[in-house]
């Protein structure tokens, strides 16, 4: 098959301006050879074919915090009243159904991010369940295999129970696009000891991990005084909470005690960051991962987002899970942080859920259409008039005006309705 050309109203390169009337040239592996204005690209591959798409292309978008497992979970929790409620709530349901073993619904969530045009995730799991789900819908990036255990020797036997599992899963592993990595669900909820273990590991596999940081209030306060809110539902739940011990630092200081402030290290969260702590996040490059309809469906706040783009950072967007989110769409959350922060540019946006994303999984052939890479293409199609800024006008439009024009793999395939 010779190359194709796909060409457009307008393009959103990444990390660069749109351009009006753009294309693309791909080859059968739905590589990108070419990317530009029409113009330039329809004289440097004249005879190739040309399919027109009114609209706008952009790159596959990357999801870089799900828990596709807990799809089982949607609309079932309540939020609104914070962390540690919409958690007591999620265990209170927990107790009598378990989403992880909920296949039909994992089956749709992994369905449902194909649909919206998701190359990549980072998903975190407990169970290792969403993986085969996730590689048939063909969504690349990492599984990160959480651990939450306060007390030490608990945590180092759920290690190696961890270890057990990725072993058994490994014989039948979907997909070298799907990366593992085990990784601590907070700083507060696991023993300083095996995040250092934990780390080291991640580490030793040549993968990234993840952590969920400065998400809410009483994890501050838990860490820095040792009592508060999580106290009382760890205590509730029996967890071993008396074999952690209370560092008296705040979460972005205790995550840089334990090496977590890294470039291999997605920070997850961020809602309840103070400026101080914004200045050694940055100063470290470790990617920021923001999950903004989860925080306000939780917490009903956001992360300090505009400091953190003066700071020079641009954070990638993930969707968080179904307990705690209407819809695994990446860019509804660029589209949320729009709504609140109108002053943000709307390129930005996109670029979150886009290049940000999969320069936080670390997948550099992800998010961009330029040269070389095989991002998957897609096609948010309408009449784009003239006078709108093309981000802008990708984020107003419905869901349902997507289309994917190239597949990472060369089978370009619609979407499911
Ligand atoms: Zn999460």
């Amino acid at each position: 098959m010779t190359p194709r050309i796909i060409r457009a109203d307008a393009i959103l390169p990444g990390e660069e301006r749109p351009l009006r009337d753009g294309a693309v040239v791909l080859d059968a592996s739905d590589t990108i050879l070419d990317a530009g204005r029409a113009e330039d690209i329809l004289a440097r591959h004249a005879g190739a074919p040309i399919e027109h798409v009114r609209g706008v292309l952009l790159p596959g978008l990357v999801n870089a915090h799900a828990h596709v497992e807990l799809s089982g979970l949607r609309g079932k929790v309540a939020g609104g009243s914070g962390f540690v409620p919409w958690v007591d709530r999620m265990m209170g349901i927990r107790a009598s159904e378990q989403p992880e073993e909920d296949s039909a619904a994992i089956e749709e969530g992994a369905a449902e991010l194909e649909a919206f045009g998701t190359v990549a995730i980072g998903d975190v799991t407990n169970t290792l369940s969403a993986v085969h789900a996730l590689a048939r819908h063909g969504i690349g990036g990492i599984v990160f295999h959480e651990i939450a255990r306060l007390d030490p020797a608990r945590a180092f036997t759920r290690l190696a129970e961890m270890k057990a599992e990725y072993d058994a899963a490994a014989a039948t592993w979907p997909t070298a696009d799907l990366a593992y990595a085990p990784a601590p669900h907070t700083v507060y909820t696991v023993h300083p000891d095996a995040i250092r273990a934990v780390l080291a590991s991640s580490r030793v596999r040549g993968v990234r991990t993840t952590v969920h940081l400065a998400e809410h209030p009483a994890e501050r306060t838990f860490l820095l005084e040792g009592r508060g809110p999580f106290v009382d539902f760890a205590r509730k739940m029996g967890f071993a909470i008396d074999g952690f011990p209370v560092p008296r630092r705040s979460p972005v200081d205790v995550a840089a005690d334990l090496g977590l402030l890294s470039p291999d290290v997605l920070l997850v969260h961020l809602t309840d960051i103070r400026a101080r702590e914004l200045e050694a996040v940055v100063a470290s490059g470790a990617p920021v991962v923001l999950c903004p309809r989860s925080n306000l469906f939780i917490e009903v706040r956001l992360p300090p987002l505009i400091e953190m783009l003066n700071a020079g950072m641009v954070p990638a967007l993930g969707t968080d899970s179904l307990a705690s989110n209407l819809s695994l769409d990446v860019l509804a959350e660029a589209k949320a942080l729009g709504e609140r922060f109108p002053s943000v540019p709307k390129g930005v946006l996109t670029d979150m859920a886009t290049a940000a994303g999969a320069r936080a999984l670390g997948r550099q052939d992800l998010g961009r259409l330029a040269k070389g890479l095989r991002p998957g293409v897609l096609s948010v199609e309408g009449e784009l008039a003239q006078s709108e800024d093309p981000c802008a006008w990708v984020l107003r439009q419905p869901a349902t005006c997507r289309r994917w024009v190239a597949r990472r793999g060369g089978t370009s395939k619609e979407i499911p309705s």
